[in-house]
């Protein structure tokens, strides 16, 4: 969790809302030297006058003019560290004064003060704020050592459809809550077909809820469901456990760490519940090769036997990699070069219509076999069937397959796996050795920052309904 962030909205002149919309990428370069020269200024004046105050011997962090940030954001202090918006700049000097002021008291509160999480918290750092930003007054010590509240933002609401809802100045978060998890979508105002300004007040304040908003959760409810399931076979205490599906236009979909727990990201446009289930078995499979690969007691059982079983299903006879779905009228064909039949038998774009690199690595092999096998359990016997005609080996081979991922996915059934034969075993931890480390999310910025912490998520401080 971050320190703090807040948010502060201006009062926008009509010429700063039309240069919002006209600013040429120039003028904002313009505008952030202008921007920084006049912030400099104003953080060099005294709290108060007084240059001896205590506020003003602290470590002052200088503003950084950010024209990233919202366009109502006049100012906001993120873990001490004052930043400005543009709009801070069609503000009168007055008034740019006081924010600066208001901001610089927060940063120093939150450098000094204990991390405190409550609303009285966040209540009391506004009004200390206020007051010390005036032309007027010093700012006593012992306020400034009373906790700083962890969340300064507009609070998540509790707005039907969705169990959750971070309100922002550009965008807003909807959270569907599972039993283990949470699943997150970064939504634009432009998304939501919001365009009445200010944006945030008109989604806050609006009644009626789109078709599209339901849909989506019901959606997300099914996601949640199918990652549930999933993290109900990795223990509490692993890392691969699933605790956020973020759901999003910036990033590819994929199977990431992001502060010491799993994170599954789904692209929109691909079919998420599909992903959930794929990246799902990346999860698992992550745990049963971190079980022992990160503590040294050497990769778990299932994980030896899903790479043992990718290493000699890809020596199966390679057939054109398929595009579509499975269709048992005109099926794929089994002519000419391409991947190993045993490794595309079980790939996304045969059982879910699109997606998948099952021939990747062992990784990806299981997450697409494992999703298939969750998903589509009918259709994955006909698609082997086929495959079968391309190579009799994968009779057998398949049949080993279908044994593992019915052990996978049972907590009980998983620890019963036969040990793999030491003969097998050095050809298997090399295949597991050579596949990519799973990416660490933990600091990543921009839209899927703000997803994996909300708090993040620049807003308002107060929205009030006409
Ligand atoms: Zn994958």
């Amino acid at each position: 969790m971050p320190r703090s962030t807040r948010a502060r909205p201006s009062r926008r002149p009509a010429v700063a809302r039309q240069a919002e919309r006209v600013l040429p990428k120039v003028g904002r370069t313009l505008l952030r030297a202008a921007g920084n020269r006049a912030t400099l200024r104003l953080l060099r004046s005294p709290v108060g006058g007084r240059t001896s105050s205590t506020a003003a011997q602290l470590r002052a962090t200088l503003p950084v003019f950010d024209p990233r940030l919202a366009y109502e954001v006049a100012g906001l202090t993120d873990r001490g560290r004052v930043r400005f918006g543009v709009s801070a700049l069609f503000m009168p000097p007055e008034q740019q004064l006081e924010l600066a002021r208001h901001e610089r008291v927060h940063s120093v509160h939150q450098q000094l003060g204990a991390e405190g999480p409550g609303a009285a918290d966040r209540t009391r750092a506004e009004s200390l704020a206020t007051s010390c930003s005036g032309a007027a007054g010093n700012v006593p010590l012992a306020v400034l050592l009373s906790p700083a509240p962890s969340r300064l933002c507009f609070p998540k609401q509790q707005k039907p459809p969705w169990d959750g809802v971070w309100i922002g100045n550009g965008a807003v978060i909807g959270e569907v809550d599972g039993s283990t998890t949470q699943v997150r979508i970064y939504l634009a105002y432009e998304d939501l077909k919001i365009d009445e300004l200010p944006e945030y007040q008109t989604y806050h304040c609006r009644k009626d809820r789109s078709k599209e908003a339901k849909k989506m959760v019901a959606t997300m409810r099914k996601v949640a469901a199918v990652v549930d399931a999933i993290n109900a076979l990795i223990p509490a205490n692993s890392e691969a456990r699933v605790t956020l599906v973020a759901i999003t236009r910036t990033e590819a979909s994929g199977f990431r760490f992001a502060n010491k727990h799993g994170l599954i990201a789904i692209e929109t446009k691909e079919d998420w519940v599909h992903t959930a289930a794929h990246e799902g078995g990346h999860a698992l499979l992550e745990h049963h090769t971190l079980f022992g690969g990160a503590k040294g007691k050497g990769f778990g059982t299932l994980a030896l036997r899903v790479a043992d079983l990718f290493v000699r299903l890809g020596a199966t006879k390679p057939v054109p990699v398929p595009d579509k779905k499975f269709n048992k009228r005109s099926p794929p064909s089994l002519k000419g070069g391409g991947q190993p039949a045993g490794l595309v038998m079980v790939n996304d774009s045969l059982w879910a219509g699109s997606g998948g690199h099952s021939w990747d690595n062992a990784h990806e092999f299981f997450a697409s076999a494992f999703a298939a096998f969750r998903r589509e359990p009918e259709l994955l016997k006909a698609i082997v069937k086929h495959y079968t005609k391309a190579d009799p080996a994968i009779a057998a081979l398949s049949t080993e397959m279908f044994a593992i991922l019915q052990a996978a996915g049972d907590a009980q059934e998983v620890a019963k796996l036969a040990a793999l034969p030491a003969t097998a075993r050095a050809g298997a931890e090399q295949e597991l050795q050579r596949i990519p480390p799973t990416p660490d999310w933990s600091s990543k910025g921009g839209a899927m920052g703000y997803l994996i912490d909300p708090t993040t998520l620049p807003s308002p401080d107060k929205i009030r309904c006409p």
